[in-house]
């Protein structure tokens, strides 16, 4: 594509969306643009098929706007705090990763209605498969039991690593966790253990993925881990964020000045968003252009 070409928005463009509250910090409207704008560009189009927008909708606008989105003929959308488990009762079908773990981020108009989906795993797993390494042996460490940690467990689970182990601080959640992902016939262990109790795993763990907020801007000096306990990791160990502001995290900042591998959030962002694109375009976005207009924009943050 040629940066300087902006293809128009003709009569017969369709509406893409991402659903949320609040949404205007969303990284989600510039990657899809660019990669909208990249793709019709690179099909010889005369203008973009979809413009996708911020769409704010409050918690108890949620039926009414999900109505109005389909009255409008919009195509699709993304979904977020705090629709992602609200709207799964709005849907026509829903797929099996995302009724696994118990939300949706990525709905789609078919002909039988909305169907709905959960991207974040393939985000999550994405940076994980560029390493090319073999997990089926592997402990991993989540930290935090909250809804992204639902993904990576699922993730990991399709990783086929051997232990997952979930770290928190409220044992009725972690609990609950546990049993709506265990099952007698699951090949790996699900472990739950409380901050405390974790350190004594830190020497055995391959991969330690953070789910919590601790770390995010504006809190940049907050880690969920102290210096000690990051290296007290293997040293082939790798340390993964979910969070992408800032970049580095001060977790993975700590992680690579001790030589450990890092992954930081922006990928699964990307990740996530190209597979959400593919089922709305049924074609493969340009990742690298939604990776950049993600990079572009938090560079200015
Ligand atoms: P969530 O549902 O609110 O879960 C947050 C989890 O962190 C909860 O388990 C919570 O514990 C725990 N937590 C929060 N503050 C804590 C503290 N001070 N000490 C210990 N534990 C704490 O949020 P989420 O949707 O899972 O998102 C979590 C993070 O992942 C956010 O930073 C989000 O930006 C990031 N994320 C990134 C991507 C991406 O594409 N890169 C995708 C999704 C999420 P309690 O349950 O005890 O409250």
């Amino acid at each position: 594509m040629t940066s300087h070409q902006i293809l128009p928005v003709l009569g017969n463009c369709r509406l893409l969306g991402v659903i949320g509250d609040p949404i205007k910090h969303s990284l989600s409207p510039v990657m899809h643009n660019a990669a909208l704008q990249a793709y019709a560009v690179d099909q010889g189009l005369d203008a973009v098929p979809y413009v996708y927008l911020p769409l704010n909708i409050s918690f108890k606008d949620l039926e009414t706007a999900i109505a109005g989105l389909r009255a409008i003929h919009c195509q699709g959308f993304n979904v977020t705090i705090p629709h992602k488990q609200a709207i799964m009762a709005h849907l026509d079908q829903i797929s099996d990763i995302a009724t696994r773990i118990g939300a949706v981020n990525t709905v789609w108009c078919s002909d039988t209605g909305w169907e709905g989906t959960n991207t974040d795993v393939y985000g999550f797993l994405a940076p994980l498969r560029a390493l090319d390494r073999d997990w089926s042996d592997a402990e991993v460490m989540i930290l935090g039991n909250g809804g992204a940690a639902r993904a990576v467990i699922a993730g990991c689970e399709q990783l086929g690593v051997r232990t997952i182990r979930i770290i928190g601080r409220d044992r009725h959640k972690l609990e609950a966790l546990q049993q709506d992902f265990q099952s007698s016939t699951s090949p790996h262990q699900i472990q739950v253990q409380t901050w405390e109790e974790s350190e004594q795993f830190l020497g055995r763990t391959q991969l330690v993925v953070n789910t919590t907020p601790i770390g995010m801007a504006p809190k940049v000096d907050a880690s969920p881990l102290s210096e000690k306990a990051i290296a007290a990791l293997p040293k082939t160990a790798i340390v993964y964020d979910l969070i992408y502001t800032p970049q580095p995290t001060k977790l993975l900042a700590i992680a690579r000045q001790q030589g450990k591998g890092i992954i930081d959030g922006l990928e699964m962002l990307v990740q996530q968003g190209a597979a959400a694109l593919e089922i709305w375009l049924k074609a493969k976005p340009d990742v690298e252009v939604m990776r950049q207009a993600a990079q572009a924009i938090l560079a200015k943050r």
